[in-house]
């Protein structure tokens, strides 16, 4: 097989971003190629390898253009980024599963361990009827089960009503990029049902445009759970709801540039914000999407963190790329978004001065 590695060297912002992009593209004509693309090395000059293959011209041309495109698209992660899910979802589960130990004497190491079995079936750590499959709660109360853990859920409905709402200057940041004709999109790996519900209680329905989410799991054919989806109470009125690609995630990039192009956009004319570092950071740099860091919701080091770990729906597959991930100074954010949300309006300014790495 003929493989080569292309080493891009940091010479100026705008390229490298482009370069990578359309090198990306490019990727898909030449499959027959095992190309290693260094991702911590940015720029847009000395792509030897590229140049050989004819390139160097449409990557310097790119990188132009580049330069002087303002910004006119945001694509925004929501968990963590628009609203400290982490926070919300510890405090509800706790509320709740303290009443199922209070009610039931379960074991709470055999609680957590049942909770993680149906999470990672149904591919979320929300799945809104957990209490009915929980094997230790169906042996003790059969099909009683939600009767008797009325008080555990209405513990966790009051703690939603009391807790769920926005970071600081999210929604007035929103406001503003809004009014000045910037297209907002979101881009969740929370799946349907849970976005749309925090979508309808934050105010963001209609405050983004358009919404990107997985869609719902399957719900139990012997359920007497308390929601329907035919009677259209839970569609949002304004944002426009897409689903993504069935068992595609983040960091895959090609999801990113699908939902540009969706929105009719280039990469070049797009600002992706999230507070993951691999899921949000790389998956952005590696479509050519100018990348921001949520720092302040980054929330992996927070104790409640623990506790989703515990109760996961992650697999060890997923839990370990994300460690590895995360050793420092593997990825490094283009921008870092300390304070707040409100950080990112710069971007979009005609003159944003979009610097260079070494600046
Ligand atoms: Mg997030």
């Amino acid at each position: 097989m003929d493989c080569c590695k292309i080493t891009v060297t940091v010479s100026e912002y705008g390229g490298c971003r482009d370069a990578q992009h359309w090198f990306i593209r490019s990727l898909r004509f030449h499959r027959n190629k095992a190309v290693q693309f260094n991702t911590r090395a940015y720029g847009t000059a000395t792509c030897v390898q590229l140049a050989r293959y004819g390139y160097r011209g449409h990557i310097n041309r790119a990188a132009r253009k580049m330069d002087s495109m303002k910004k006119r698209v945001l694509i925004t992660d929501v968990d963590n980024t628009l609203f400290d899910w982490q926070h919300f979802w510890y405090q509800t589960f706790s509320a709740m599963i303290k009443q199922v130990q209070n009610i039931s004497g379960v074991d709470p190491e055999i609680l957590y361990r049942e909770c993680s079995f149906v999470h990672q079936k149904y591919g979320t750590s929300e799945y809104s009827h957990l209490l009915e499959e929980l094997p230790c709660l169906r042996e003790r109360y059969g099909n009683d089960v939600l009767s008797v853990m009325a008080p555990a859920i209405e513990a966790f409905r009051e703690t939603r009503r009391r807790i769920l709402k926005l970071y600081p200057t999210v929604e007035e940041t929103l406001q503003s990029l809004k009014r000045d004709g910037v297209l907002i999109a979101a881009y969740t790996e929370s799946k349907a049902f849970y976005t749309n519900y925090r979508f309808r209680k934050l105010g963001l329905d209609g405050l983004i445009d358009v919404l990107y989410s997985p869609p719902d799991h399957e719900l139990p054919t012997n359920s007497s759970g308390n929601r329907s989806y035919s009677n259209g109470e839970y569609a949002l009125q304004h944002t426009v709801h897409h689903h993504t690609p069935e068992g595609e995630e983040k960091p895959n990039p090609d999801i990113l540039v699908q939902i540009i192009a969706d929105l009719g956009a280039s990469v070049e004319e797009v600002v992706y914000i999230g507070d993951n570092i691999l899921k949000d950071v790389y998956m952005a740099q590696q479509a050519g999407v100018t990348d921001a860091h949520a720092n302040y919701g980054a929330s992996q080091h927070k104790p409640e963190y623990e506790l989703l770990r515990k109760v996961t729906h992650w697999t060890p597959e997923m839990v370990e790329r994300e460690r590895k991930a995360l050793r420092p100074g593997e990825i490094t954010p283009t921008f870092i978004l300390n304070r707040n949300f409100a950080e990112i309006l710069p971007l979009f300014e005609k003159d944003n001065g979009i610097p260079t790495r070494e600046s």
